[in-house]
């Protein structure tokens, strides 16, 4: 690069000011604030989040943007420093997004938290039988609780629902062919897509039909000696509405027994049984291992309400097939997890289906839902201020019942800047997730509990501070 282009990408003087040298790592670790910030979150920590700020403004300053000050710098550093070392912060989620995977999908009842905290504070008969002193299952427990909750001839827990896809794929249709409708394709957010998935079990997919119309009798045609199962995917967050055909789930069972392979079915959300005022579109794993689903797969973590979880059900030689499998052992489910989920279990085999948190909001009616919001427009110094109850729609999230919208009721909250607002209502103490409109913010209270709506007003009046629209016309 000449001098002159140097010149004109990377401005490195400003007037006559030369550029500013970038501070050496243990320049910065010797300075107080850092050696503060070592004690408090540990050195190491320090030096790592100084080491990365420090690159970060190298590759600035390379691309023509100023140096920081020092404190500018260190300011930076410490503030990564303590978000690392503070660990993950409850939130409040004013979202109305019942399943939110970034805000950690289900909140579990606190007795299945506590037990779960108990076992792993101390030990636990995890893998010993305590009969025979013999060695035993890890979800031994929760095995029972699902196949008595739904009448599946044997189950599996694995880690997580992708962990569970993979395991069915790699222990069933390795070196083969799997077939699946275009229209099922999916990407659920994240890295999960199921082309990709597919390929990293080391099957090979066969794509069938259409995106928008696939029959039975593509799959049929698709069917050869290679072929190693059929997989059906709800399309968990999306619609295809309009000229649309799908196979139902029992015309591809009876097309899978007659040619002898597999037909595995991903649920998704994990819907253990049909459930009164949830569409019928969403299906559930009682009625598809009665359509004759040879394995059913599902998440731990969506409707059924529990921890991080991928739940297998089905034909007890496959699940055996699945349990053997190497890839087993490398997505096994941690003690903490199992025992929250069998806790959860037997919340269903004891009706209390209804008390799970993500139940209860669910199912939650409006008008108590109008009581929270008018409380907490009160709090806000009601209509005056530019805060004002409005009805509004929550959503299942999750990847379950896309399009599908529950009536409820939340505050509305004029801003000048409604992005800012967001972003301070984030980052304050606590954090609050919270909706972006027009005009404002809005706070969807479905998924707010009364317990926390004093310190959602406090936040609230926190953020507002910074904002211009306070005491504005309303
Ligand atoms: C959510 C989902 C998964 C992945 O489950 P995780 O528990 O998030 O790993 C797989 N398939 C479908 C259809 C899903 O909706």
């Amino acid at each position: 690069m000449s001098e002159r282009q140097r010149a004109n990408v990377a401005p490195a003087t400003r007037g006559s000011e030369p550029r500013r040298r970038i501070p050496s790592v243990d320049t910065l670790l010797r300075s107080d604030p850092a050696r503060r910030a070592s004690e408090l979150f540990g050195r190491a920590v320090v030096k790592r989040t100084l080491t990365r700020t420090l690159d970060d403004v190298r590759g600035a300053a390379e691309r023509g943007l100023p140096v920081p000050s020092d404190d500018v710098i260190l300011a930076r550093a410490i503030g990564l420093a303590s978000f690392a070392a503070n660990g993950l912060s409850s939130v409040i989620n004013a979202t109305g997004v019942v399943l939110h995977t970034g805000l950690g999908r289900s909140p579990l009842p606190g007795p299945a938290a506590g037990t779960a905290a108990k076992v792993a504070t101390g030990y636990s008969d995890l893998e010993l039988d305590r009969e025979t002193g013999a060695r035993g299952r890890r979800s031994a427990r929760a095995e029972i609780l699902l196949t008595a909750l739904t009448r599946a001839d044997d189950a599996l827990v694995v880690n997580n629902g992708a962990a569970a896809v993979l395991l069915a794929l790699s222990a069933l249709a390795r070196g083969r062919h799997v077939l699946v409708s275009r229209g099922e394709l999916i990407e659920i957010g994240g890295e999960f897509r199921i082309p990709e998935i597919v390929a990293a079990s080391g099957a090979r997919m066969v794509e069938v039909g259409t995106t928008n119309r696939t029959r039975v009798g593509d799959f049929r045609a698709a069917l050869s000696d290679k072929t190693a199962a059929i997989l059906k995917v709800h399309p968990s967050n999306y619609r295809v509405i309009g000229f649309t055909a799908e196979p139902t789930a029992r015309e591809l069972a009876a097309l899978a027994r007659k040619a002898d392979v597999p037909f595995v079915y991903d649920l998704g959300s994990g819907l253990l049984e049909r459930v009164h005022g949830i569409p019928s579109g969403e299906p559930n794993a009682v009625d598809a291992l009665r359509d004759g689903a040879d394995l059913v797969l599902f998440s731990g973590d969506k409707l059924l309400g529990g921890p991080q979880a991928g739940i297998v059900l089905g034909r007890p030689d496959l699940v055996t097939r699945l349990r053997r499998h190497p890839i087993a052992r490398a997505v096994r489910v941690d003690k903490m997890q199992v025992s929250a989920l069998e806790a959860v279990l037997a919340m269903y085999a004891t009706e209390r289906r209804a008390d799970l948190p993500v139940w209860r909001m669910l199912r939650e009616p409006a008008e108590a839902i109008h009581r929270r919001a008018e409380k907490l427009a009160r709090a806000l110094d009601g209509e005056l201020s530019g805060a004002r109850v409005t009805s509004c729609s929550s959503a299942v999230g999750g990847g379950s019942l896309p399009g599908f919208a529950i009536p409820s009721y939340g505050v509305e909250v004029r801003s000048r800047d409604p992005n800012a607002m967001a972003a301070r209502l984030r980052t304050g103490s606590p954090p609050v997730f919270c909706r972006v409109t027009e005009r404002g913010v809005l706070f969807d209270l479905r998924t707010v509990d009364g317990e926390e709506l004093p310190d959602l007003a406090r936040a609230i009046q926190y953020a507002r501070e910074g904002d211009e629209f306070v005491d504005d016309d309303g």
